[in-house]
């Protein structure tokens, strides 16, 4: 592959493996999150301002061709630096900006409209339900999912 891309780019299995862990231990917090399409990549590209994840919906043209709705882009650099607590918000929270329109079309939930959907994942409320719902599985099952 083209050096300047897998030089930006990387894929991340333990990313891959803590959203199955999120989606399966809550699904019902992620519903439109089942009916979508979307690809995680681990980015050594520099954040915009000091973010450690972002979620974009791709082009049409690109979702046409590729069946993708969405890229969950994770800053490496930031995001290796935070406790997997909070790693574990900041997955929540791109996950959550995952949402249909009333036409069921895939689109991105803005941070204004849910109640303290907040932008930054250490603040977000929205999700701390979710998060504490993982804390008590991940103590109850040790060892079978590490994360
Ligand atoms: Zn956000």
């Amino acid at each position: 592959m083209d050096k300047s891309l897998t030089s930006r780019f990387e894929e991340s299995p333990e990313l891959d493996k803590a959203v199955r862990f999120i989606l399966s231990t809550v699904p019902e917090r992620f519903p439109e999150v089942f009916s979508v399409k979307y690809s995680l990549v681990f980015t050594t590209k520099d954040s915009p301002i000091h973010y450690a994840g972002q979620c974009q919906k791709v082009s049409d043209k690109v979702r046409f061709k590729t069946g993708l709705d969405y890229v969950i882009s994770i800053y490496k650099n930031n995001f290796l630096q935070i406790a997997k607590e909070e790693q574990l918000k900041v997955l929540i929270h791109e996950l959550h900006h995952i949402m249909l329109d009333e036409r069921g079309r895939p689109r991105v939930r803005r941070h204004n409209e849910a109640e303290e959907f907040c932008e930054l994942p250490t603040h977000d409320k929205y999700s701390s339900g979710v998060l504490d719902t993982l804390i008590r599985n991940l103590s109850m099952k040790p060892g079978e999912e590490r994360l």
